[in-house]
């Protein structure tokens, strides 16, 4: 049974903290409560910079002698709610990134980001299992599987998981691994922040330094038979190459031949050979090109910036017949920006042991920044009804993200681990 939050708030002490500690109307506080989503809003009583897992521990228990809401945000890029009355506490002091070159394995503290790790794994000519940003949170990404654009050649962030620590909702500080606590190391491989804070994370690096990346631009009447033959090369590419068609209106800062023109563009990341990859890249160029402007080149895994598209709708799919092109040409027409992802490789073949991350038969995925009307329903036929939890805002949501079996395990750890429900703000599986 969850324990009911005090609706009366007295100020709320936080002994044994050694941090910078905010509240409303103080230096920090506005800028420490800020999420990346703007519609949230949030107004916690107060917002705590940790710096330690002491710190992190009397936060945890000064939220719980207060019957307060607590929540833990590295860097807001995925903070959906809002901890409103409660105990915010800020990881980003706890940044620290050690590469064990020989192991290939990072160990990181809960306030890492992405770009941080890429950096430090360079020089080793190693590289993790990042995303299209560089400034998102390490430890956040993972605990929701974790997508990048070397997913389809090792698997999702998650699934290179190897150990956590875990301080519980009762003050235990414990390690989660495939010996230790295995269920919540489990849960912890792509079922969110719900089941503990973590405070240390340790994953696989892979062997990545030159890769073949970036952008070309294409004429937007290109698009329908491009989409088309992009049906039939994804079946083919392999797990070295990534690709997105992105359908968009560009800027009218942009270069001369971009400036406010609607394009086609191809993105690519091969973590190989440029010539094999210009080879692979072949059929799509002839039904897309010339190109207006080809931006694709060698370069480092740390220098590729992929970017991203704000999503305002989003579809996965395992099978994209003709019709789906026909749809998303359409909408292209209403929309800022249409994104059209292939995934699979070896995100649909994991080992035997990874955790609840679901849907791995997703072939594509299409996300678009403008709400279009009747998109939903006209896609809603073929696309799989699933999402993967990094891309879903609302938290009601979370069980589209996993299997109805995988989502009743989550709820069994949920309950082993944290009974009362004391981590409930965000994405966090129900007891
Ligand atoms: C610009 C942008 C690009 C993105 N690109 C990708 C992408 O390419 N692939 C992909 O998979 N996702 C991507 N995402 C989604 C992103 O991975 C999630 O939003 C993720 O939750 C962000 O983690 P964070 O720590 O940066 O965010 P925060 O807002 O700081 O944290 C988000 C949530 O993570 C949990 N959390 C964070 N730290 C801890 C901890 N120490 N212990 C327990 N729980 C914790 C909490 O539930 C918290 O509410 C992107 C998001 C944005 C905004």
């Amino acid at each position: 049974m969850s324990q009911p939050y005090t609706t009366v708030q007295e100020e709320i002490a936080l002994p044994g903290f050694a941090g910078a500690v905010h509240l409303p109307g103080e230096t920090g506080y506005d800028e420490l409560r800020r999420s990346l989503n703007p519609s949230v809003d949030a107004r916690p009583a107060l917002v705590a910079e940790a710096h330690g897992v002491a710190d992190l521990r009397a936060a945890l228990l000064a939220a719980r002698a207060n019957r307060v809401p607590f929540a833990v945000q590295a860097t807001g890029h995925g903070t959906h709610a809002p901890c409103d009355g409660g105990v915010l506490v800020r990881t980003s002091p706890m940044a620290s990134v050690l590469v064990d070159p020989l192991r290939r394995i990072a160990r990181v503290g809960p306030g890492a980001r992405w770009g941080e790790v890429i950096a430090a794994a360079a020089p080793f000519g190693l590289a993790p299992l990042s995303g299209s940003a560089s400034s998102v949170g390490v430890t956040g990404y993972t605990l929701g599987g974790g997508l990048g654009w070397l997913a389809r050649k090792h698997g999702f962030a998650a699934d290179s998981v190897v150990r956590a620590e875990v301080l519980l909702a009762d003050g235990r500080h414990v390690t989660a691994s495939a010996s230790s606590h295995p269920e919540l190391f489990w849960a912890l491989r792509g079922g969110g922040g719900g089941f503990g804070v973590v405070t240390s994370l340790e994953f696989r690096l892979y062997p990545v330094s030159r890769v073949y990346a970036g952008f070309a631009y294409f004429p937007i009447e290109a698009a329908a038979e491009t989409l088309e033959a992009y049906r039939s090369w994804i079946d083919d590419a392999p797990g070295e190459i990534s690709t997105a068609i992105v359908l968009k209106r560009m800027p009218a800062d942009a270069p001369a031949p971009l400036s406010s023109r609607h394009v086609l563009m191809l993105k690519v990341l091969h973590a190989g050979e440029a010539a094999e990859a210009r080879r692979l890249l072949a059929p799509l160029w002839r039904a897309a090109g010339p190109a207006l402007v080809d931006e694709i080149r060698e370069t480092t895994y740390a220098d590729a910036a992929m970017g991203g598209t704000p999503n305002r709708h989003m579809d996965m799919f395992d099978t994209v017949p003709g019709e789906v092109v026909d749809i998303l040409v359409r909408a292209a027409e209403q929309a800022q920006t249409v994104e059209i992802r292939h995934w699979g490789g070896a995100m649909g073949h994991p080992g035997p042991d990874v955790g609840p991350v679901s849907h791995r038969s997703t072939k594509l995925s299409v996300i678009v920044d403008t709400v279009v009307p009747g998109l939903a329903e006209a896609l809603r036929p073929y696309a799989n009804g699933g999402t993967f939890l990094n891309f879903l805002s609302d938290p009601g949501r979370m069980a589209a993200a996993y299997t109805g079996a995988d989502h009743r395990r989550l709820r069994e750890v949920k309950r082993a681990y944290d009974p009362d429900g004391f981590f409930r703000v965000g994405h966090v599986v129900p007891a």
